[in-house]
């Protein structure tokens, strides 16, 4: 007799990933011979620079192929805290090693840092539209996640006066994301200062991901901490996947106070242990070696820049809908011109069954008026993915 299975309270709420999801749905399609234009995933095309694949075959000739400690080897965790230091103002105070643990992906680290800092009862403002899995891995922490709606007049970004609109006495923290994921909109220096000042003035924690701090096209993107913040209620979290097109070797890392960095040390010594030891022997090539992977970084930032101009053009008319890609490699459209409670789902499906490109529903990130495209693909899939979103979001307008 099989037995039906119920989910435990923890995940009863929980949704898959959906950007996971439509990755793995178009690598179906395409597996099974459709011709699918796959702008579902963010993950940039190109291969990890050479010098850091090197790097990695050197490390397991030379025996790193067992654990590590948890938080990291010593090296890797002194050159993220090398690297964030270049960022800091004159006269701040440098993190040191034991400020630093690497994870298996910014995605863990985003997880041990919620883990960490928020529990039941506590409620976190999440600028939305945001990444999918702000939302699920603070409910994971038993938190709950308030999404404070940005503003379509600025690229759906949020400002100080927004957040403190939303919160309350049981307000504890908000996330940050600039560049962000789904809409590729940048914060300005002042709009970021303001959000931190309020944050300061509030106790509250402060997660900013800046996971595409790198990918910037108008101007560069800023770091909260060339804002010299205060330091005590917040944590940075950067790694390797976007810039240096590392996804699969799954390296993060977080920048906090060493007493939150010592729990979320003791988060992962219960779940993952340490990232695979290979991996941070990449991380640390990618890290250390900073002219090589500056020059590396700034041919990926040409081809991405001509693909976001490229996309665009290839919108042509339907361009007015989408948010001004100032950063990341996502485009985001408003399609709500497709109508019904969830037009962003339908297009989508729509796109995907008549049309054979996969896009993310906006409802992923709370915003169902909504589709994300993104362009980390081959011009050439870029540009003809773009062309045949354009024609249904234009076949779709009021005449
Ligand atoms: N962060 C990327 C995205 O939003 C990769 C998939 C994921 O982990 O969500 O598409």
């Amino acid at each position: 007799m099989s037995r039906k299975f119920i989910p435990s309270a923890n995940i009863a709420n929980l949704k898959e990933s959906a950007t996971l999801a439509v990755a793995a749905k178009a690598r179906a399609l395409k597996a099974a011979g459709q011709p699918v234009i796959d702008l579902g995933a963010g993950e940039p095309d190109f291969d990890t620079p050479a010098f850091i694949r090197k790097a990695a075959a050197d490390a397991v000739e030379a025996g790193a192929t067992r654990y590590t400690a948890t938080e990291g080897i010593p090296a890797l965790r002194e050159a993220i805290a090398a690297d964030a230091n270049r960022l800091l103002p004159e006269g701040a105070e440098p993190f040191t090693a034991a400020q630093v643990v690497v994870s298996s992906g910014s995605k863990q680290s985003l997880f041990n840092a919620c883990m960490a800092c928020f529990g039941p009862g506590d409620e976190v403002l999440v600028p939305t539209p945001s990444w999918t899995s702000y939302y699920e891995m603070l409910e994971l922490a038993r938190a709950t996640a308030v999404p404070v709606l940005g503003d379509p007049n600025n690229s759906l970004k949020v400002t100080a006066a927004m957040l403190a609109e939303s919160a309350t006495p049981r307000t504890r923290g908000v996330m940050l994301n600039s560049p962000c994921n789904p809409t590729g909109a940048v914060y300005t220096r002042e709009e970021l200062a303001d959000i931190l000042k309020l944050a300061d003035e509030q106790a509250w924690w402060v997660l900013s991901d800046e996971i595409y701090l790198r990918i910037a096209y108008d101007e560069p993107a800023t770091s909260v901490l060339q804002l010299a913040p205060a330091r005590d209620r917040l944590i940075v979290i950067n790694g390797v996947a976007k810039a240096y097109a590392m996804t699969g070797w799954r390296i993060g890392w977080s920048l906090a106070p060493t007493a939150v960095t010592r729990a979320m040390i003791a988060v992962q010594s219960h779940t993952t242990s340490n990232p695979a030891a290979v991996s941070q022997h990449a991380a640390l090539a990618a890290l250390s070696h900073v002219e090589q992977a500056d020059a590396a970084i700034a041919e990926m930032m040409v081809a991405f820049k001509r693909r976001r101009d490229a996309v665009l053009n290839a919108l042509g008319e339907a361009r007015k809908y989408a948010v001004h890609p100032a950063g990341a490699f996502y485009l985001y459209l408003d399609v709500s011109s497709y109508g019904g409670d969830n037009p962003g789902a339908r297009f989508a499906e729509d796109l995907l069954e008549k049309h054979q490109v996969a896009v993310v529903p906006g409802s992923a990130f709370l915003t169902p008026n909504w589709i994300r495209a993104s362009y980390a693909t081959s011009d050439e899939l870029a540009i003809e993915g773009m062309r045949r979103v354009a024609q249904l979001l234009t076949s779709t307008e009021p005449s």
